[in-house]
């Protein structure tokens, strides 16, 4: 029996299905964006550990890094003996965000625990109770973050009940013939409908959303947001746990619009797959809360801490923002030039900001029906061919590209290259 089979078996019998995983690959090892599985079976990864991976995994210097620290202390608890890698990555955060500072920052430990804070934070500075988030958006796995995220199987079946005060209105999603109007018009009714907008702490927004179906807000759209929060003092609170660290060919793809968020949530490609999320905000909401308000065990862990000032650095050295927008050119390149050819109108739209594109695969064109059994073998027969894709979207229908931005053109095209073999022989399999 393959060493893969058995660690199947085992894990079969030892983990509940909850957790489920997107591939039967049991990881060896990993280095940049190739991964070897316990058989010695190499795959090209486009998943990069659900956007964790931005920088590559193992990268030298962010490896380097870790090492450093391991020899020194592994964990004191910041709230026992803080320590300066911590301070160092606030600092550098606090110059990066996408806010109107001066700013202070707060280290967590996941995506959910770092929306959780923010949510606690912009309650805490407005007196306020209501959030408003959107429908498709994904935020978290606990229960305050089930309440904000928009999609129901599989996540919020059977979890309810769930915090109250959530109101969701509609994402723009042109693609499926929503649009930012259409938004704005839902946020306005519900003013009139569901909740004053005197009782609204936040507004929560993906700039692109990501669990959702990699679709990006309109810049204008945001820009409305911003004047609304404005207008009637609601906290403008941007979710970059997917969409930021590079991935869009901006730090945070909040910049792209040139909207300034009160409080940004960001955490994956943070520490490159150390657990490490932060919540940067303006110094005037992020200090209301007081002493002993904010925090966690573990929350910026020195190990986290060391590898983020690393991946940050490396950010900086290898130049991987003007590379997220090459990476994204060349994908969009091959997927457009792959769309236009007959034997693929399954290709509904091949979409994305910067290295962050998605492709939406339907029935057929006329309709854009959406068509996640197609999708579903579409990613299965890349496994089988040696590329870890994942699928996204509310109907499960979007193939989403999160290749590291370290990777080589070479190592990209031959990912690209078992993403059309495959999509062949998924079509074909689909015509018997
Ligand atoms: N927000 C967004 C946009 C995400 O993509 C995710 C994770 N997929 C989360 C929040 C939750 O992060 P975590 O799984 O680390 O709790």
């Amino acid at each position: 029996m393959s060493m893969s089979r058995e660690l199947r078996a085992r894990r079969q019998a030892a983990v509940p299905q909850g957790v489920s995983s997107a591939t039967d690959i049991y990881a060896a090892s990993a280095t940049n964006a190739e991964l070897w599985d316990v058989d010695g079976r190499r795959y090209i990864d486009f998943a990069g550990g659900i956007g964790v991976q931005n920088s590559g995994h193992r990268h030298p210097k962010v490896m380097a890094a870790i090492r450093q620290q391991l020899d020194r202390f592994t964990h004191t608890a910041f709230q026992v003996a803080p320590y300066e890698p911590y301070v160092a990555l606030a600092e550098k955060l606090n110059r990066l965000a996408p806010c109107q500072g001066p700013n202070k920052t707060i280290f967590l430990t996941t995506g959910a625990e770092a929306i959780e804070n923010a949510v606690k934070i912009a309650r805490a500075a407005t007196g306020r109770p209501a959030v408003i988030a959107f429908a498709g958006g994904f935020h978290g796995r606990t229960l305050m973050t089930l309440a904000l995220t928009g999609k129901v199987d599989p996540f919020k079946k059977g979890f309810g009940p769930f915090p109250g005060e959530v109101y969701h209105v509609p994402y723009p999603t042109a693609f499926r013939g929503v649009d930012a109007k259409d938004s704005l018009r839902a946020l306005e009714s519900l003013f009139k409908t569901d909740v004053e907008p005197a009782r609204v702490a936040a507004i929560l927004i993906e700039p692109v959303q990501g669990e959702g179906g990699f679709y990006a807000a309109p810049f204008d759209f945001l820009r409305e947001l911003r004047r609304i929060c404005d207008e009637h003092g609601i906290l403008l609170i941007a979710d970059e746990i997917q969409c930021g660290f590079g991935r869009t060919g901006k730090m945070f793809a909040i910049e792209h619009s040139g909207v300034k968020a009160d409080l940004v949530a960001m955490a994956k490609s943070l520490a490159a797959g150390i657990p490490l999320s932060a919540v940067v905000g303006r110094a005037a909401l992020m200090d209301v809360v007081g002493p002993g308000g904010l925090g966690g065990t573990y929350g910026g862990n020195p190990l986290a801490c060391a590898a983020g000032l690393a991946v940050l650095d490396v950010f900086e050295e290898e130049k991987l923002l003007e590379r997220s927008v090459k990476i994204g050119e060349r994908i969009t390149r091959r997927m457009t030039k792959l769309a236009a050819s007959n034997r693929f109108s399954c290709i509904g739209e091949v979409r994305g900001l910067g290295g962050m594109v998605g492709i939406e695969l339907v029935d057929d064109r006329t309709t854009n029906k959406p068509a996640p059994a197609l999708t579903k073998r579409w990613v299965e027969a890349c496994v089988r061919n040696g590329l870890i894709v994942l699928t996204c979207g509310v109907y499960g229908n979007v193939v989403r590209i999160l290749v590291p931005l370290t990777a080589s053109d070479e190592v990209i095209d031959e990912g690209l290259a078992i993403m059309e073999r495959s999509l062949e022989e998924a079509v074909a399999a689909d015509a018997f």
